[in-house]
């Protein structure tokens, strides 16, 4: 289960469009060659990414397909053919490209063997990648043409937010673990998800009616009429819950002896910040930036960046928001920041890393920060801290931008409070260190277990092992809590857990002082709150700390629940 709902429909198999090549004269061959070059790094770059999730996920057998693609990309036969139309006949690289893999494609289908065939469709694939890559990374996707159950064999965040919210009605997919980005983005859109399905999924065909229980994962492939029946009421009652959630959201979320937490929304676009509104959120705890950078050809401008952030501002009608420094790298690739492949991306060049070694696209987005204006409460918080050394570099970058600013006269903000994520187990037990020099944390749990359990999020092959609510991690909560407070700064949590209303006594026994989550679980953990009293859950979260496995924590905490 990723996403909590339950719901029924038919089923729409996600496929990428085929791209459209257009042959073009070309007088600059040698930029054209580059532009090859480039692309074909760029592939090689997301076919390793596929292959090892592939291997992880599912095995080496499913993977071997990625590694033929692999060898294709790295053979100079075809590649210098591909090269010759590009310098001989003067052919742009997108239409070389096709032209070449057409011809051998075209030979191997018409073989009699049927491994032969197969390679012919392998040779298509990769002429898609390629030519998607050289028209430039936006994925044109074919919508459903009524409501549907997404099937895909894994979801980018870019292509999640490129399909009609209208004509989605849940998500299921091959890959992918409960904190993926699927799993994110589909609790966003209140939409079930369940994920880690394995690849028979894809041989459901179209239209074939699901039902797809998000809060068990269990997914009915053309469920008889008394199951339908029993969804479809399950799914009405669920809608009657939130309409009654959804009419106490301009209520203050307080405990029943009156003690406040601030329940904060995470989101991505203005439309989020207008559903965050809705849902009754009283600010931002976590803009994630990475949306703005997914899916297009190059990085947003400063003005670029400025107006989407302004407009969320805006949107938020001046509440609190705290923006999140790009954090890029992991399971959120960029195609234009074409980095080398790496073995174990989750833990290399993520967040403040690669922001550090290319400081240009920092220094932007932080200009852009700035110069939201006067009069906006806004926060920045740095992704992926492990070192002290990191954040004394980038407080001292954002002094620097700070500057400039003024000295240029530009509008800015009143004040930039600054704060770090806590997802990095480092920075978690050093937090008395950090404490002095930021003004907030904001604890990323997702990244936080990932980190501390030793659990790829995006494998769900160990995705049993991922739980926040594991002792290990809840005691790099408390310590990160006890920093803070000795030293008077405030804990937030923006993490899924923030939103698992089976974490929220604990969490603010702890001490933490605000919760940011997908709008629509706001009114849940609302709830939840009122019927909490703030002395139980210090005393309870004390003796949660001191158990020794998650299962003791849950069944500690469902105990207390039901006094
Ligand atoms: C987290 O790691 O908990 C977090 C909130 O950040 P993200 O899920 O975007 O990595
Ligand atoms: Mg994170």
């Amino acid at each position: 289960p990723a996403a909590p709902g339950t719901t029924v429909g038919p089923a729409f198999r996600l496929q990428d469009t085929t791209y459209l090549v257009e042959e073009t004269e070309v007088s600059d061959t040698v930029g054209e060659l580059s532009k090859l070059e480039q692309a074909r790094r760029q592939a090689v770059f997301e076919l390793q990414g596929l292959y090892a999730k592939t291997n992880a996920d599912i095995g080496a057998d499913e993977a071997a397909i990625f590694d033929a693609h692999l060898a294709f990309l790295e053979d100079p036969g075809l590649f210098s053919e591909i090269e010759s139309w590009i310098s001989d006949v003067r052919r742009n690289a997108a239409y070389a490209v096709s032209t070449v893999l057409d011809a051998h494609s075209a030979f191997l289908a018409a073989d009699d063997n049927p491994v032969l065939q197969a390679r012919a469709v392998d040779l298509q694939d990769i002429k898609q990648r390629l030519v998607r890559i050289l028209n430039g990374t936006t994925n044109p996707i074919i919508q459903p043409s009524v409501p549907s159950v997404i099937l895909a064999h894994d979801l980018l965040p870019s292509q999640t937010m490129l399909l009609d919210r209208d004509m989605v009605v849940a998500f299921c997919t091959v890959l992918g673990g409960a904190t993926s980005h699927v799993a994110i983005l589909a609790h966003g859109m209140g939409l079930p998800a369940v994920v880690g399905l394995g690849q028979g999924l894809l041989q459901v065909s179209d239209g074939t009616v699901l039902a797809v229980d998000g809060n068990n994962g269990i997914v009915h492939i053309t469920p008889s009429a008394g199951q339908i029946a029993e969804f479809v009421v399950r799914q009405a009652l669920e809608q009657e819950h939130q309409t009654r959630n959804l009419g106490q959201a301009k209520l203050p979320a307080q405990t029943s002896d009156g003690v406040r937490v601030a329940l904060l929304a995470n989101i991505s676009t203005q439309a989020d910040a207008l559903e965050a509104m809705r849902y009754g959120a009283e600010g931002v705890g976590l803009l994630r930036t990475e949306l703005f950078f997914m899916g297009r050809e190059n990085a947003p401008n400063e003005d670029q960046q400025l107006a989407a952030y302004r407009a969320i501002a805006d949107a938020m009608e001046r509440r609190p928001i705290t923006i999140r420094t790009l954090d890029i790298g992991g399971d959120k690739p960029v195609s234009y920041l074409v980095q080398p492949s790496e073995s174990n991306p989750a833990l290399g060049m993520r967040g403040v890393r690669l922001a550090i070694a290319q400081p240009d696209l920092l220094r932007a987005q932080l200009r852009a920060i700035w110069r939201i204006g006067p009069g906006y409460p806004v926060s920045v918080m740095f992704p992926m801290i492990t070192t002290l050394d990191e954040l004394l570099w980038l407080r001292n970058l954002s002094a620097d931008v700070y500057t400039e600013l003024v000295t240029a006269r530009e509008p800015i903000l009143d004040m930039l409070r600054i704060g770090i994520m806590v997802e990095v187990p480092s920075a978690a037990i050093l937090a008395h260190h950090f404490a002095p020099l930021v003004d907030f944390f904001s604890i990323g749990t997702n990244d936080l277990t990932q980190y501390t359990l030793a659990v790829d999020r995006t494998n769900a092959a160990v995705s049993y092992l991922s739980d926040a609510l594991h002792p290990a991690v809840i005691n790099l909560i408390a310590q990160t809590t006890a920093a803070a407070h000795a030293h008077g700064k405030s804990v937030g949590v923006c993490g899924e857990l923030a939103g698992d209303p089976n974490a929220t006594s604990l969490l603010l026994g702890l001490g933490v002082s605000s919760l940011s989550m997908t709008p629509a679980s706001i009114p849940t953990i609302k709830a939840t709150l009122a019927g909490l009293d703030s002395t139980t859950a210090i005393a309870q979260a004390q003796q949660a700390i001191q158990q020794p496995t998650s299962a003791a924590v849950r069944a500690l905490l469902a105990r207390e629940s039901l006094r």
